[in-house]
Protein backbone atom coordinates (compact mmCIF):
# COMPACT_ATOMS: atom_id res chain seq x y z
CA UNK A 1 0.00 0.00 0.00
CA UNK A 2 1.26 3.47 -1.27
CA UNK A 3 1.07 6.66 1.00
CA UNK A 4 -0.64 9.27 -1.28
CA UNK A 5 -2.28 11.49 0.99
CA UNK A 6 1.11 13.43 0.26
CA UNK A 7 -0.18 14.44 -3.05
CA UNK A 8 -3.92 14.52 -3.23
CA UNK A 9 -3.94 17.41 -5.82
CA UNK A 10 -2.94 14.68 -8.17
CA UNK A 11 -6.47 13.11 -8.03
CA UNK A 12 -8.08 13.77 -11.18
CA UNK A 13 -11.89 12.51 -11.96
CA UNK A 14 -13.12 11.53 -14.88
CA UNK A 15 -16.42 13.00 -15.56
CA UNK A 16 -17.77 10.06 -17.04
CA UNK A 17 -17.66 8.43 -13.08
CA UNK A 18 -20.31 10.22 -12.14
CA UNK A 19 -22.18 11.26 -15.57
CA UNK A 20 -25.68 9.64 -14.98
CA UNK A 21 -26.96 11.56 -11.92
CA UNK A 22 -25.21 15.12 -12.46
CA UNK A 23 -24.50 17.54 -14.90
CA UNK A 24 -21.15 19.03 -15.34
CA UNK A 25 -21.73 21.76 -13.10
CA UNK A 26 -22.56 19.70 -10.25
CA UNK A 27 -19.79 17.52 -10.72
CA UNK A 28 -17.41 20.73 -10.48
CA UNK A 29 -19.02 21.24 -7.78
CA UNK A 30 -19.22 18.38 -5.97
CA UNK A 31 -15.20 17.70 -6.96
CA UNK A 32 -14.87 21.48 -4.90
CA UNK A 33 -16.52 19.62 -1.84
CA UNK A 34 -14.63 16.47 -2.20
CA UNK A 35 -11.01 18.14 -2.63
CA UNK A 36 -10.07 16.74 -6.08
CA UNK A 37 -8.74 19.44 -8.26
CA UNK A 38 -8.35 18.04 -11.45
CA UNK A 39 -10.56 16.72 -14.06
CA UNK A 40 -10.82 15.16 -17.32
CA UNK A 41 -14.45 16.01 -19.06
CA UNK A 42 -16.41 14.59 -22.05
CA UNK A 43 -17.33 17.07 -25.20
CA UNK A 44 -21.33 15.92 -24.35
CA UNK A 45 -21.25 17.23 -21.38
CA UNK A 46 -19.21 20.40 -21.84
CA UNK A 47 -21.21 20.73 -25.01
CA UNK A 48 -24.40 20.41 -22.80
CA UNK A 49 -22.87 23.19 -19.92
CA UNK A 50 -21.94 25.34 -22.94
CA UNK A 51 -18.03 25.88 -23.66
CA UNK A 52 -17.66 29.19 -22.51
CA UNK A 53 -19.83 28.57 -19.30
CA UNK A 54 -17.69 25.12 -18.71
CA UNK A 55 -14.58 27.24 -18.68
CA UNK A 56 -15.84 29.79 -16.66
CA UNK A 57 -17.03 27.40 -14.23
CA UNK A 58 -13.14 25.62 -14.45
CA UNK A 59 -11.75 28.70 -13.72
CA UNK A 60 -13.49 30.03 -11.09
CA UNK A 61 -13.11 26.96 -9.06
CA UNK A 62 -9.92 26.97 -9.83
CA UNK A 63 -9.63 23.52 -10.88
CA UNK A 64 -7.15 21.77 -13.89
CA UNK A 65 -7.93 19.68 -16.66
CA UNK A 66 -5.22 17.45 -16.99
CA UNK A 67 -7.09 15.59 -20.06
CA UNK A 68 -10.06 16.94 -23.09
CA UNK A 69 -12.23 13.73 -23.80
CA UNK A 70 -12.23 13.21 -26.40
CA UNK A 71 -10.90 12.91 -30.42
CA UNK A 72 -10.04 10.12 -32.30
CA UNK A 73 -12.47 7.79 -34.53
CA UNK A 74 -9.97 8.58 -37.73
CA UNK A 75 -11.33 5.34 -39.90
CA UNK A 76 -14.29 5.79 -42.13
CA UNK A 77 -15.36 4.06 -45.50
CA UNK A 78 -14.76 7.02 -47.44
CA UNK A 79 -12.90 10.52 -48.10
CA UNK A 80 -15.91 11.86 -47.08
CA UNK A 81 -16.22 10.28 -43.78
CA UNK A 82 -12.56 10.67 -43.39
CA UNK A 83 -12.62 14.72 -43.93
CA UNK A 84 -15.82 14.57 -41.28
CA UNK A 85 -13.65 13.01 -38.78
CA UNK A 86 -10.88 15.02 -38.89
CA UNK A 87 -13.09 18.79 -38.52
CA UNK A 88 -14.38 17.21 -35.53
CA UNK A 89 -10.97 16.31 -34.43
CA UNK A 90 -10.39 19.92 -35.03
CA UNK A 91 -12.76 21.57 -32.91
CA UNK A 92 -12.29 19.16 -30.81
CA UNK A 93 -8.66 20.67 -30.30
CA UNK A 94 -10.45 24.27 -30.17
CA UNK A 95 -12.74 22.88 -27.26
CA UNK A 96 -9.49 22.20 -25.52
CA UNK A 97 -7.51 24.57 -25.91
CA UNK A 98 -10.69 27.26 -24.62
CA UNK A 99 -11.21 25.04 -21.58
CA UNK A 100 -7.31 24.77 -20.66
CA UNK A 101 -7.15 21.36 -21.09
CA UNK A 102 -3.58 19.34 -20.95
CA UNK A 103 -4.41 17.71 -23.76
CA UNK A 104 -7.26 15.97 -25.63
CA UNK A 105 -6.98 12.45 -25.49
CA UNK A 106 -7.40 9.91 -28.58
CA UNK A 107 -9.59 7.23 -29.09
CA UNK A 108 -8.67 6.47 -32.75
CA UNK A 109 -11.57 4.21 -33.68
CA UNK A 110 -11.78 0.66 -35.08
CA UNK A 111 -13.12 -1.11 -38.57
CA UNK A 112 -15.48 1.08 -40.88
CA UNK A 113 -18.41 -0.79 -41.13
CA UNK A 114 -18.67 -3.63 -43.55
CA UNK A 115 -14.68 -3.68 -43.25
CA UNK A 116 -12.30 -6.61 -42.68
CA UNK A 117 -9.29 -4.63 -43.26
CA UNK A 118 -7.77 -3.44 -39.61
CA UNK A 119 -4.44 -2.88 -41.47
CA UNK A 120 -6.11 -0.03 -43.23
CA UNK A 121 -8.01 1.09 -40.54
CA UNK A 122 -4.62 1.20 -38.71
CA UNK A 123 -3.22 3.06 -41.64
CA UNK A 124 -6.41 5.49 -41.92
CA UNK A 125 -5.12 6.29 -37.79
CA UNK A 126 -2.17 6.94 -38.20
CA UNK A 127 -2.89 9.50 -41.21
CA UNK A 128 -5.44 10.84 -39.30
CA UNK A 129 -3.36 11.62 -36.45
CA UNK A 130 -0.84 13.02 -38.52
CA UNK A 131 -3.11 15.63 -39.86
CA UNK A 132 -4.32 16.42 -36.47
CA UNK A 133 -0.71 17.22 -35.44
CA UNK A 134 -0.28 19.46 -37.93
CA UNK A 135 -3.46 21.53 -36.17
CA UNK A 136 -2.44 21.14 -32.68
CA UNK A 137 1.40 21.48 -32.91
CA UNK A 138 1.24 25.07 -33.34
CA UNK A 139 -1.51 25.50 -31.39
CA UNK A 140 0.30 24.55 -28.21
CA UNK A 141 -1.84 21.21 -27.96
CA UNK A 142 -0.98 17.59 -27.23
CA UNK A 143 -2.56 14.62 -28.21
CA UNK A 144 -2.54 11.54 -26.53
CA UNK A 145 -3.26 8.16 -28.11
CA UNK A 146 -5.07 5.99 -25.58
CA UNK A 147 -4.75 2.19 -26.46
CA UNK A 148 -8.03 0.53 -25.90
CA UNK A 149 -8.50 -3.58 -24.68
CA UNK A 150 -7.95 -5.08 -28.02
CA UNK A 151 -11.86 -6.34 -27.29
CA UNK A 152 -12.61 -3.07 -28.59
CA UNK A 153 -10.75 -3.04 -31.78
CA UNK A 154 -13.24 -3.69 -34.03
CA UNK A 155 -15.64 -0.75 -32.92
CA UNK A 156 -13.74 1.75 -30.63
CA UNK A 157 -9.61 1.90 -31.01
CA UNK A 158 -8.05 -0.39 -33.29
CA UNK A 159 -4.80 1.08 -31.43
CA UNK A 160 -4.62 -2.06 -28.64
CA UNK A 161 -1.09 -1.95 -26.61
CA UNK A 162 0.98 0.81 -25.60
CA UNK A 163 3.59 -0.90 -27.93
CA UNK A 164 1.31 0.12 -30.73
CA UNK A 165 0.89 3.61 -29.30
CA UNK A 166 4.62 4.47 -28.61
CA UNK A 167 5.17 2.92 -32.43
CA UNK A 168 2.84 5.52 -33.37
CA UNK A 169 4.36 8.05 -31.41
CA UNK A 170 8.10 7.10 -32.83
CA UNK A 171 6.38 7.80 -36.25
CA UNK A 172 4.37 11.02 -35.68
CA UNK A 173 7.11 12.95 -34.05
CA UNK A 174 6.64 15.72 -31.32
CA UNK A 175 3.56 17.03 -29.84
CA UNK A 176 1.97 13.28 -29.62
CA UNK A 177 2.15 11.35 -26.52
CA UNK A 178 -0.12 8.35 -24.82
CA UNK A 179 -2.35 8.12 -21.98
CA UNK A 180 -1.95 4.53 -20.00
CA UNK A 181 -5.34 3.63 -19.07
CA UNK A 182 -4.84 0.17 -16.57
CA UNK A 183 -8.03 -1.24 -17.43
CA UNK A 184 -7.08 -1.43 -20.92
CA UNK A 185 -3.30 -2.69 -20.99
CA UNK A 186 -2.75 -4.53 -17.25
CA UNK A 187 -2.97 -7.74 -19.29
CA UNK A 188 0.27 -6.84 -21.29
CA UNK A 189 3.06 -9.21 -20.88
CA UNK A 190 5.23 -5.59 -22.24
CA UNK A 191 3.33 -3.54 -19.84
CA UNK A 192 6.46 -2.47 -18.03
CA UNK A 193 9.00 -2.41 -20.46
CA UNK A 194 6.44 -0.22 -22.93
CA UNK A 195 5.96 2.01 -19.75
CA UNK A 196 9.63 2.99 -19.31
CA UNK A 197 9.69 3.04 -23.28
CA UNK A 198 7.27 5.82 -23.04
CA UNK A 199 8.70 7.69 -19.83
CA UNK A 200 12.42 7.63 -21.76
CA UNK A 201 10.54 9.65 -24.66
CA UNK A 202 8.87 11.78 -21.84
CA UNK A 203 5.71 11.05 -23.69
CA UNK A 204 3.06 9.80 -20.87
CA UNK A 205 0.38 12.31 -20.88
CA UNK A 206 -2.27 10.50 -18.77
CA UNK A 207 -2.75 7.41 -16.35
CA UNK A 208 -6.47 6.20 -15.62
CA UNK A 209 -7.40 3.74 -13.02
CA UNK A 210 -10.42 1.59 -12.45
CA UNK A 211 -10.11 -1.81 -12.07
CA UNK A 212 -10.88 -5.33 -13.71
CA UNK A 213 -13.89 -7.01 -12.37
CA UNK A 214 -14.21 -10.83 -12.54
CA UNK A 215 -16.17 -11.34 -13.63
CA UNK A 216 -16.83 -8.64 -15.84
CA UNK A 217 -20.95 -8.69 -17.47
CA UNK A 218 -20.95 -5.70 -19.55
CA UNK A 219 -17.70 -5.45 -22.20
CA UNK A 220 -18.03 -1.40 -22.04
CA UNK A 221 -19.57 -0.28 -18.86
CA UNK A 222 -18.89 -2.47 -16.00
CA UNK A 223 -15.50 -1.20 -15.04
CA UNK A 224 -14.68 -1.59 -11.09
CA UNK A 225 -14.05 0.57 -8.25
CA UNK A 226 -10.23 -0.07 -7.68
CA UNK A 227 -9.43 -2.21 -5.51
CA UNK A 228 -12.62 -4.41 -6.13
CA UNK A 229 -10.87 -6.20 -8.79
CA UNK A 230 -7.29 -7.89 -10.18
CA UNK A 231 -5.45 -5.59 -11.63
CA UNK A 232 -2.27 -4.23 -9.47
CA UNK A 233 -2.48 -0.55 -9.94
CA UNK A 234 0.15 0.22 -6.99
CA UNK A 235 2.39 -1.64 -9.30
CA UNK A 236 1.70 -0.22 -12.40
CA UNK A 237 1.64 3.31 -10.57
CA UNK A 238 5.20 2.47 -9.42
CA UNK A 239 5.93 1.66 -13.51
CA UNK A 240 4.38 5.05 -14.47
CA UNK A 241 6.69 6.57 -12.02
CA UNK A 242 9.93 5.55 -12.14
CA UNK A 243 9.76 6.33 -15.57
CA UNK A 244 9.42 10.12 -14.73
CA UNK A 245 5.43 10.65 -14.75
CA UNK A 246 4.67 11.78 -11.29
CA UNK A 247 1.67 13.17 -12.61
CA UNK A 248 -2.89 13.15 -12.34
CA UNK A 249 -4.27 9.49 -11.34
CA UNK A 250 -7.11 10.03 -13.40
CA UNK A 251 -10.33 8.08 -12.00
CA UNK A 252 -12.58 6.93 -15.06
CA UNK A 253 -14.82 4.85 -14.14
CA UNK A 254 -17.86 2.93 -16.44
CA UNK A 255 -19.99 1.43 -14.49
CA UNK A 256 -24.00 1.32 -14.96
CA UNK A 257 -25.00 -1.59 -12.92
CA UNK A 258 -23.32 -0.22 -9.97
CA UNK A 259 -21.40 3.30 -9.57
CA UNK A 260 -23.26 4.95 -12.03
CA UNK A 261 -26.64 4.24 -9.61
CA UNK A 262 -25.28 5.34 -6.48
CA UNK A 263 -25.24 8.97 -4.77
CA UNK A 264 -22.19 10.72 -6.72
CA UNK A 265 -21.27 12.40 -3.24
CA UNK A 266 -20.51 8.43 -1.99
CA UNK A 267 -18.43 7.96 -4.97
CA UNK A 268 -16.51 10.72 -5.12
CA UNK A 269 -16.02 9.88 -1.23
CA UNK A 270 -14.69 6.11 -2.10
CA UNK A 271 -12.77 7.26 -4.59
CA UNK A 272 -10.72 9.90 -2.62
CA UNK A 273 -10.54 6.55 0.11
CA UNK A 274 -9.43 4.09 -2.55
CA UNK A 275 -7.19 6.56 -4.35
CA UNK A 276 -5.39 7.20 -1.12
CA UNK A 277 -5.38 3.51 -0.38
CA UNK A 278 -4.76 1.37 -3.29
CA UNK A 279 -3.37 3.11 -6.72
ZN1 LIG B 1 -9.04 6.13 -20.11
Amino acid sequence: MRDLTRHPELLSLNTATVRERWTLLQIIEGCARHGIRAIAPWRDQVGACGLEAAAKLIRTHGLRVNGYCRGGMFPAADLAGRAKAAEDNRRAVDEALALGAECLILVVGGLPPGSKDIAGARQQVRDGIAALLEYARPLGLKLAIEPLHPMYAADRACVNTLAQANDLCDALGVGVGVAVDIYHVWWDPALQTEIARAGRAGRILGFHVCDWLVPTTDLLLDRGMMGDGVIDIARIRGWVEAAGYGDCVEVEIFSAGNWWKRDPDEVLQVVRERYATVC
